[in-house]
């Protein structure tokens, strides 16, 4: 066996992928992981959203998501909710 001494490259972290939301309740805007954030992905774009609650009012918050917002809390590990409509 041969031992390969590898460079000093750094290693990236995973840094936790962090969302950037605000709060039209408190007016407060704060950074949530993936964990605090739901998606619900509907039939149409009107009935797609993604919903959290506000970590300084504790107001439960809803807000459309379009095509791109849905792309990237999929992709940052939001769990994802399908709603069936008629
Ligand atoms: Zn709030």
């Amino acid at each position: 066996m041969t031992a390969t001494a590898s460079g000093c490259a750094p290693t990236p972290l995973p840094a936790p992928v962090l969302f950037r939301a605000g709060c039209p309740h408190c007016r407060s805007s704060f950074e949530l992981s993936a964990t605090a954030l739901r998606l619900a992905i509907g039939a149409s774009a009107r009935t797609t959203f993604y919903s959290f609650t506000c970590p300084e009012c504790d107001t439960a918050v809803r807000k459309p998501a379009g095509e791109r917002i849905v792309e990237l809390l999929t992709v940052g590990g939001v769990s994802t909710m399908r709603l069936h409509g008629h």
